[in-house]
């Protein structure tokens, strides 16, 4: 929070806002950038693409919480000005806030680190909210489901940690999996959007990506 409000103070064009409370009373950050101020009113208004990116689902996979709020210092410092002439970013990067704050040393069996230790995976109700956006017995998931009716990203992204399960490569993503989901959508994912990551995280770093899931990724390893 700390680091989000002194962004926002230092930087007009980042605007802080929350989307709702936890089970246990905490806000939950949202950055908003690339529009003139936070209300879904003016985001929708833009017409520009809108993208909502969140972090720390599960509160002890912590990645996708620093990245957001790297990529976020990265805009507020005029990097990438042109993605904001057509983007609006939401940027939620602490989606379980309880689950962050209850840091342990063994709330992630062989998770490389961090040193001082990582949140929990569920929710303060015991809840893991990535379980909830059916039955909404959370704060949170309810949360979110305003913030997506009011805001109506055209991309979601969610990120996660796979460091301390069996997978047979460091990153990993995956396109929506729901059979209901638009095969235009996966398509575009799969032989675009995904194969260009893959590409790009090679070239850069030498790391190869490959898609979620322990059963795909082993038998892709036999194979
Ligand atoms: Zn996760």
């Amino acid at each position: 929070m700390a680091f989000l409000e002194a962004l926002a103070k230092a930087a007009p064009a980042v605007h802080l806002t929350t989307f709702g409370k936890t089970s246990e009373g905490r806000s939950l950050p949202l950055a908003v950038i690339g529009v003139p101020d936070a209300t879904p009113q003016a985001v929708r208004r833009t017409g520009k693409l809108r993208v909502y990116i969140q972090g720390n689902i599960h509160g002890g996979e912590v990645e996708g919480k620093e990245s957001a709020q790297m990529l976020l210092r990265d805009l507020a410092q005029g990097k990438h000005a042109e993605w904001l002439q057509s983007m609006v970013l939401l940027v939620a990067p602490i989606y379980n806030a309880d689950g962050n704050e209850r840091i342990a040393l063994n709330n992630r069996g062989p998770q490389h680190g961090p040193m001082g230790g990582q949140g929990q995976r569920p929710n303060a109700q015991g809840l893991d909210l990535n379980r909830d956006h059916m039955k909404l017995d959370s704060p949170e998931a309810r949360a979110v489901v305003r913030l997506m009716n009011d805001y109506d990203p055209h991309v979601s992204i969610d990120l996660h940690t796979t460091n301390g399960t069996r997978h047979a490569y460091f990153l990993t993503y995956a396109p929506p999996l729901n059979p209901s989901i638009d095969p235009a959508i996966v398509g575009l994912l799969r032989n675009d959007w995904l194969p260009s990551v893959t590409r790009t995280i090679r070239s850069k770093y030498g790391w190869d990506y490959y898609y979620y899931g322990p059963t795909l990724t082993l038998r892709s390893k036999i194979a």
